[in-house]
């Protein structure tokens, strides 16, 4: 079973008025690039305040705390450079080389900085927003119009037949054999958006779905729920774009692992443990 909880140093601020200005942790942001301090032993997330950082932005944003020192996301103008001995990284490049749940609170970050950026104005009637006192939302003083951070939940399962895992190469995510994976749809369940989606992408039935673990997936705006399941019925059916092959794997013939806190090297993990 996959770890519950993935956080070991951060606690969250769920309402903004907790909201502080004391020295803390900065997640800096142009679109998905973030500022990093660079040293010779390794790359770390800015410590200070605004000033100390010659930072200026665009709109800031309360997270909480790690470790207990309050910690803020930020989005800084386009034409912004990084502080000296400082850069903009590519956050998805920053997957393996931040501590795990540094790089999960710099997920969170981001998602906040785009909701706060993208809900300026209300989607409703056009009037401006207010934050929400009580709750990390969006409110319109003229309609009431409440608009909430977006979460996209996905479905990934590892289907598993005798001692075989199932696995599919995808058309577009560079010809790199994965597990089956999908957007859950409006009114669907988990397990019906499992059942759908390995059907669609595979043609196969599967039984004993259980829940395994879940993580959020800042890319933009996911949480990948994690399942195993047993195949049941029905003959592998690619559709040749979406999908263009998809295989058994004994646990020696599994490709190419994807990064290490990924929910998916998780589920190929527990496969070849039951070896
Ligand atoms: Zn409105």
């Amino acid at each position: 079973m996959a770890r519950e909880s993935v956080y070991k140093k951060y606690k969250p601020a769920n309402r903004p008025k907790d909201i502080t200005s004391a020295p803390g942790y900065w997640f800096i942001f142009k679109d998905y690039e973030m500022i990093v301090k660079v040293t010779n032993t390794g790359i770390s997330i800015p410590y200070g305040n605004l000033e100390e950082l010659k930072i200026a932005p665009v709109r800031t944003q309360y997270l909480g705390t790690l470790e207990g020192k309050p910690c803020y996301s930020a989005e800084v103008d386009p034409e912004t450079e990084a502080p000296k001995g400082m850069e903009f990284r590519e956050l998805r490049s920053l997957y393996d080389v931040l501590e795990g749940d540094i790089f999960l609170l710099a997920g969170k970050a981001v998602q906040m900085v785009t909701w706060d950026r993208d809900h300026q104005f209300c989607g409703r009637c056009g009037a401006a927003t207010e934050n929400s006192p009580y709750e990390m939302a969006k409110v319109c003083p003229e309609c009431g119009f409440r608009s909430f951070v977006r979460l996209s939940p996905a479905v990934i399962t590892a289907i598993v037949k005798d001692d075989k895992l199932l696995m599919a190469k995808h058309g577009y995510r560079g010809g790199m054999y994965s597990l089956i994976a999908g957007f859950v749809e409006p009114g669907e369940t988990l397990k019906e958006a499992v059942e759908r989606e390995i059907m669609e992408e595979v043609g196969l039935k599967v039984k004993n779905i259980k829940y395994f673990g879940s993580q959020p997936w800042p890319f933009p705006h996911s949480l990948m729920v994690a399942f195993t399941a047993e195949y049941r019925s029905g003959e592998i059916k690619v559709d040749g774009r979406e999908i263009v092959d998809a295989k058994w794997f004994g646990p020696e013939e599994i490709p190419r692992m994807p990064p290490r806190i990924s929910i998916t090297s998780e589920l190929i993990d527990w496969f070849i443990s039951k070896f």
